[in-house]
């Protein structure tokens, strides 16, 4: 059997690791292809943002750790995926497949919101490592003469933790400049509470947001659905518009050209329904995991948020589907589990860890707790992800991590 992967990152690679380790090397080839030839850690975006580190210091090469393990790869770009024929071409080769796994993760939809940048509009992001370094370019200038700025997420936007970090990331280097009074922040975000996250929040995170943005005089507008983005503003549907001189603002996501092509295979967003086997529903031998899934909303909201894909969420995905094509192949049980979540939100000078079990309420466990030992534990465990990814060490001590 040949099973092609296309994605070389958290979902990808955690199922070439996973399948290699499930099945043997003399009777099943498997190939990882992915336009990016390295893997980065992209929870650490945020940071390359601050100018804290670089695309180099959050990543490595794919080839040798995956090809020390008997696994092939393939630097390119998928452009077209044909479901009936079972082939993947990239612009200079087919690739014949009996197994194929999808983790390309997402396209960030600017065309939702004008002026949604960096590259189509004056809005700045951090959703992929070109545009964490084109905020990161820009971020001295802003430093250098401060004024007011807006930070949020647009209708439809799915990956909010990221708007709170780069918040309090932001927050927090004005403040040491001893400048902070000079640049007013507001937070804008279509949730219908604070700490929502697509997943009707949890726990006491909604006081606890609040409470964490008024101790550092941050105005914030929730069920807000932000409309425009210019030089000088953010505006909203409502007519509303703030001054912004930086605008850092998280897009709705779509799933990528070659997924949302294929005839058959992803919703009108891009996005691939699978069972809970992460097998697609019409193709028995595509499965998809990570933000390339399509997984509902929690609750309707006055404006759109969608349900987050975390990468602690995309491991747990690539490891059922792993199973289950193993199962598919060698025969056995196919097995899913629920999806937990356990994430640490960079605060600043501290951090937050947060644990949902299940992502989706009602929760056996909904916990946080907030403390530098947490921005301790999310450096190092960044480092430590790295190092293991790097090692094919995707093996957890438990089912669910
Ligand atoms: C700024 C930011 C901060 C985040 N912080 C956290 C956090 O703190 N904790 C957490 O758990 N999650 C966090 N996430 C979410 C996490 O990064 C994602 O869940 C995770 O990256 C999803 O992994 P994935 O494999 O599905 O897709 P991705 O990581 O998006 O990877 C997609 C892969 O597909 C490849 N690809 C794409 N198109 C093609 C193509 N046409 N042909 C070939 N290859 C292709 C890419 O090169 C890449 O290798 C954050 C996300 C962002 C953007």
């Amino acid at each position: 059997m040949h099973i092609i992967i296309v994605g070389g990152s958290f979902g990808g690679l955690t199922t070439a690791f996973d399948l290699r380790r499930l099945l043997p090397r003399r009777q099943h080839e498997i190939t990882v292809i992915s336009k990016e030839r390295r893997f980065i850690f992209i929870p650490s975006l945020p940071w390359v943002a601050m100018g804290d580190k670089t695309i180099a210091d959050i990543s490595f090469d794919l080839d040798k750790p995956l090809t020390s393990k008997g696994i092939n790869f393939v630097a390119a770009a998928v452009s077209r995926i044909d479901p009936e024929a079972r082939k993947v071409h990239t612009d200079s080769e087919s690739h014949d497949y009996d197994y194929l796994v999808i983790a390309t993760g997402h396209r960030s939809a600017n065309e939702a919101v004008p002026g949604l940048g960096p590259f189509d509009g004056p809005g700045h992001s951090l959703m992929s490592p070109p545009e964490a370094e084109e905020a990161r370019d820009t971020w001295p200038a802003f430093m250098d003469d401060p004024g007011p700025m807006v930070i949020g997420c647009a209708p439809g936007a799915s990956c909010l933790g990221p708007a709170y970090e780069f918040l309090f990331e932001a927050h927090h280097a004005l403040k040491q400049r001893k400048i902070r009074h000079k640049a007013p922040i507001t937070f804008v975000t279509p949730e219908p509470f604070l700490g929502h996250f697509g997943v009707g929040g949890f726990g006491k995170i909604r006081q606890f947001l609040e409470g964490e943005l008024e101790d550092r005089d941050v105005r914030y507008h929730t069920s807000a659905a932000i409309s425009k983005i210019t030089d000088s503003s953010v505006e909203l549907a409502d007519g509303t518009a703030f001054e912004s001189r930086y605008s850092l603002i998280i897009p709705p996501l779509a799933g990528v050209k070659p997924v949302a092509e294929a005839k058959g295979l992803a919703n009108p967003k891009g996005f691939i329904p699978v069972d809970p086997y992460y097998r697609h529903g019409d193709f028995e031998n595509i499965y998809a995991v990570g933000v390339t899934v399509a997984l509902p909303p929690v609750e309707e909201t006055p404006v759109p948020v969608n349900f987050p894909k975390t990468g602690h969420m995309t491991e747990q995905m690539a490891k059922i589907a792993a199973r289950n094509i193993a199962a598919d192949i060698q025969g056995g049980e196919k097995t899913t589990h629920e999806l937990m979540v356990e994430c640490i939100m960079d605060m600043g000078d501290e951090a937050v860890h947060i644990v949902a079990d299940p992502v989706r309420p009602p929760r056996d466990v909904s916990k946080i707790s907030k403390g530098k030992r947490w921005l301790w534990a999310k450096r190092f465990f960044a480092n430590y992800f790295l190092w293991k990814m790097k090692r094919g060490a995707t093996r957890s001590p438990k089912w669910v991590w």
